[in-house]
């Protein structure tokens, strides 16, 4: 069972955060353990919907066969120099 970034994160797996209003983010499990700490567990985690500003409703991680599904955004932080986190959206590649 996954239950940690770490763990999440050796295994290439993607967080998934689901809004009730139908918006769905994916990050990668290694880029959140950077941000918020490898110890963290994925599940728990809170994200903020883009769209309606709600807290995402669900979180799920998945293990994506790129190679199945020809490509996929993912959304990439980055600090910034004022201390807070830009979230930027990156292709998902193979590796
Ligand atoms: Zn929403």
């Amino acid at each position: 069972m996954i239950d940690t970034l770490a763990g999440a994160a050796r295994h290439g797996m993607l967080v998934l955060a689901s809004c009730i209003c139908g918006n769905q983010r994916h990050y990668r499990a290694g880029d959140l353990a950077t941000l918020v700490g490898r110890g963290k567990d994925p599940r728990f985690l809170r994200f903020r919907c883009s769209h309606c500003d709600r807290i995402a409703a669900a979180v799920t991680v998945l293990e994506v066969d790129v190679d199945r599904i020809g490509s996929l955004k993912v959304w990439k932080p980055l600090s910034t120099p004022d201390g807070t986190t830009a979230w930027t959206p990156e292709r998902l590649k193979r590796g």
